[in-house]
């Protein structure tokens, strides 16, 4: 018992029944890594570089890239990191890489994959220094990108991986356009991370900074849970990784329902990290997917936690 409490505690993620969930941790940057470690992450499900970029009149210089991504992979020696290239525009506005024309509604304007496409320069030479960065290193180094639309989006970046070395290419699932036609969008790349923050905002058309909106920015909404499952069944079908990096992974219940509707990991903010582990440890995947179809079958938020709880009997 003090050893399945202690696996409990600090173990890597996986079902009662040994279902491997691995739990990674979201990090803005070198600063962060202490405490996924503290907290048992396996590794890095979502840097989000931007944070090297935001309040700064020029980009950051290559060396200095290179250096922030090395001091994060390096404290990951058995695991890997998925890192998202520069996520701007919207709420993340760049100072030298404004939109091109006036955006009414920055959230569905430039930004993302959609930014770094008209400034191919930025994006190469993060790649580049990426793959500097992951040079000599046993850390396994996977590279997304942010707002990912359609199939020219995803082609054009696995290219641009390609052309700088970076061997694990991926995409963020957080248009439901992108979730509608999974399918297709996994032909081209080897992963899925599906964000469930922008995922929310999209599928129900609810501006993620606007509090009024608080009830539609809700991952428990059943449309965003059928999203969610099309991505992951997709990707089961073409044996692709379908992580989740948003913070619907960081509710225990949540957790088990994302995982019980094909999530093959889960990423959060350390803190998060021992309350899902817990709460994974206590069920078996064929319960997990028993409170998946619970969840789905609710017509409202509130119903389909209650009805996923259900299924959960050793939430705490
Ligand atoms: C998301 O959209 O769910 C996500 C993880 O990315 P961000 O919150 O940085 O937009
Ligand atoms: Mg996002």
């Amino acid at each position: 018992a003090r050893a399945a409490a202690l696996a409990e505690a600090t173990g890597p993620g996986a079902t009662r029944d040994g279902h491997p969930v691995p739990l990674l941790a979201n990090i803005g940057g070198p600063s962060d890594v202490a405490a996924a470690l503290e907290a048992g992450a396996e590794g890095v499900g979502l840097y989000r570089t931007e944070f090297l970029f935001l309040d700064r009149s020029h980009p950051p210089s290559d060396a200095e890239q290179e250096s922030a991504y090395r001091a994060v992979l390096e404290a990951f020696p058995r695991g890997k990191v998925v890192v998202r290239v520069l996520d701007a525009g919207a709420d993340k506005p760049l100072a030298f890489l404004p939109p091109s024309a006036e955006e009414p509604n920055p959230a569905l304007g430039e930004r993302g994959l959609r930014m770094l496409r008209r400034h191919p320069g930025v994006l190469n030479a993060q790649l580049r220094a990426l793959a500097r960065a992951a040079a000599g290193l046993t850390t396994r180094l996977e590279v997304m990108a942010p707002m990912v639309t359609d199939v020219a989006e995803a082609r054009a970046f696995a290219a641009a991986c390609a052309e700088a070395g970076i061997d694990h290419p991926g995409i963020m699932i957080e248009v439901p356009a992108a979730a509608l036609r999974a399918g297709d969008l996994a032909r081209e790349v080897e992963f899925f991370s599906v964000g469930t923050n922008d995922l929310t905002q999209y599928a129900c058309a609810a501006d993620r900074q606007v509090g009024a909106l608080s009830h539609l920015q809700d991952p428990w909404q059943p449309a965003v849970l059928d999203l969610v499952a099309l991505a992951a069944e997709a990707a089961a079908d073409t044996e692709r990784g379908c992580g989740v990096c948003g913070e619907a992974a960081a509710d225990p219940v949540l957790a088990c329902v994302l995982v019980g509707l094909g999530a093959t990991s889960l990423s959060m903010s350390a803190p998060s990290l021992p309350l899902v582990r817990a709460a994974l440890a206590r069920h078996t995947l064929a319960e997990c997917r028993r409170a998946a179809v619970a969840a789905r079958s609710a017509p409202t938020p509130a119903e389909a936690r209650t009805a996923a709880r259900a299924e959960l009997p050793a939430l705490a």
